[in-house]
């Protein structure tokens, strides 16, 4: 079903969702036509005046209502979450927690949308600044993050005033759905949320980005998508932003405490077998500890259990689907064909989604799995000479989303952190993503943030009001 002004919307055109481990139909889910679309578009347009009018206060309480329902179905959440994306069960507890912490958030932040006044040049003149929501958004979701990466945007356009259509990626429409439920069931106001799940992203995308309605596009996903979504907006001058694609280098420094490095590096890169923005694409290992390093890396992740996220002990579920798989087999048989060395694992046989842990070293720059974001369970292991080779080597890609380091040396971190080309930077530290931070990259990893306060920012616009007294 789609959710449109408040009410479940159904047709014939229907497309299924698979889980990811075994391929089996788990779900039959309506395919949302342009019709649909553009009515979810009406309700968001038609409900808009009157949550914008809605006080803050009032917006943060349904948010918090919000949060607290999916705390409460955390164990049916979680379960939908493993079945439609394939994470093991506890990283799927903990993306349903972390969903929630936007909710409870910009709860918060929805009583903090200050403005200000500026002393003005003019006597008898006052200046103040107020901010305003942008209006109704449309919000693009990736199936890596069902409900995080849904309720991060969520979260804020509510709490800003902007009324919603969001459209999830077509591998996980059910954590949307349950979202929706979850908002109809706490009372967020007919038209105020509205959810389109479809097969075809490029076709809903259209609609959506084309209608003079939409004041704002909030996409999550590749960067190529990214561009094809800039480049359509222009031409209405819509405002955009852009949570893209990453390729994070991860620095172990000779100084760094090992211990701490190999935690934060299982972290880092195989949460969701590898499948996350922020993970840790190119290891980068000064030449004092590489060999150690290496070593115990590998031992690490013989030790990680592969399997269906729902069994017990799973630390890697499959990957998403077979075109992940295709994906994979192309980057390692690539690069080991240009000489890197496979120190565990092997390139994916094709016949399984689910992909044992690849740790390759002897990585060279001209190399695609050192360029392209893996997107995978592959750690790609190089050597620096020292600190400026180690910083130039992680500056070495377009993208921008994280860079994580090791090290001990307090000049050091500061040093490093301000040279890194990255939106966000983890020092001894292979986990960033919380609520109370400005999540987002810089190159091409997008633009504008998600989480904090400063996650309002892309829903508001400034108003400046001049007035003489
Ligand atoms: P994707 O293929 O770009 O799809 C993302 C969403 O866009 C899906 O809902 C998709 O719908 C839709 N879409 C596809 N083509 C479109 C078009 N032409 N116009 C409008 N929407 C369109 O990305 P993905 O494979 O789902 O997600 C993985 C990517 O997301 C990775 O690159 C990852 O790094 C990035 N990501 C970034 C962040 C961040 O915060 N920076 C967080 C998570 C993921 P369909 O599913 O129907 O195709």
């Amino acid at each position: 079903m789609a959710y449109i002004d408040g009410r479940w919307v159904d047709q014939a055109r229907r497309f299924e969702v698979r889980d990811p481990f075994d391929g089996a139909v788990i779900a039959s889910v309506t395919d949302s036509d342009d019709a649909m679309v553009d009515a979810a578009i009406d309700a968001a347009a038609r409900a808009f005046p009157a949550w914008r009018s809605r006080p803050g206060p009032e917006r943060g309480a349904l948010l918090g209502q919000l949060a607290v329902r999916m705390l409460a179905d955390e164990p049916r959440l979680a379960e939908l979450c493993t079945r439609e994306n394939g994470k093991p069960i506890a990283e799927a507890i903990a993306e349903v927690r972390y969903a929630a912490t936007f909710l409870a958030w910009f709860a918060g932040e929805s009583e903090r949308i200050y403005g200000e006044t500026i002393p003005s040049s003019h006597p008898g003149q006052r200046i103040t600044v107020v901010r305003e929501p942008v209006g109704p958004c449309a919000l693009i979701t990736p199936w890596n993050f069902p409900y995080a990466m849904l309720t991060r945007k969520l979260g804020a356009a509510l709490a800003a005033g902007c009324t919603v259509v969001a459209k999830p990626a077509a591998q996980t429409p059910l954590g949307a759905l349950a979202i929706a439920e979850l908002c109809h069931e706490v009372g967020v106001p007919p038209g105020v949320v509205n959810l389109v799940p479809s097969a075809d992203g490029a076709r809903t995308g259209d609609r959506l980005i084309g209608s003079r309605q939409i004041r704002k596009v909030s996409f999550t996903g590749s960067t190529a998508v990214g561009q094809l979504i800039l480049r359509s907006c222009a031409d209405d001058i819509k405002r955009v932003s852009l949570e893209l694609g990453g390729n994070a280098p991860f620095v172990v420094f000779g100084d760094a405490d090992l211990d701490a490095a190999l935690r934060g590096a299982l972290v880092a890169k195989f949460r969701n077998s590898g499948q996350t923005c922020v993970a840790a694409n190119r290891f980068i290992l000064e030449a004092p500890i590489a060999e150690t390093f290496t070593h115990r890396l590998v031992a690490a992740v013989a030790a990680l259990k592969v399997g269906r996220g729902s069994d017990a002990g799973v630390n890697l579920g499959p990957v998403i689907d077979d075109a992940a798989v295709a994906k994979l087999q192309k980057l390692v048989g690539d690069a080991v064909q240009r000489g890197a060395k496979l120190l565990h694992g092997a390139p994916p046989d094709g016949r399984s989604r689910v992909v044992a842990p690849i740790v390759l070293a002897g990585v060279t720059r001209d190399m695609a799995i050192w360029r392209e974001e893996i997107f995978g369970p592959v750690a790609t292991l190089r050597t620096a000479s020292d600190e400026a080779d180690a910083i130039a080597q992680a500056n070495d890609t377009d993208a921008g989303l994280v860079a994580y380091f090791y090290s001990r040396d307090g000049a050091r971190q500061n040093r490093v952190a301000e040279l890194l080309e990255a939106g966000m930077v983890g020092i001894n530290e292979g986990l960033v993503s919380t609520a109370q931070a400005p999540f987002g990259g810089i190159k091409h990893s997008g633009q504008g943030r998600e989480g904090s306060r400063h996650g309002l920012d892309d829903y508001t616009s400034l108003k400046y009001i001049a007035q003489r007294f």
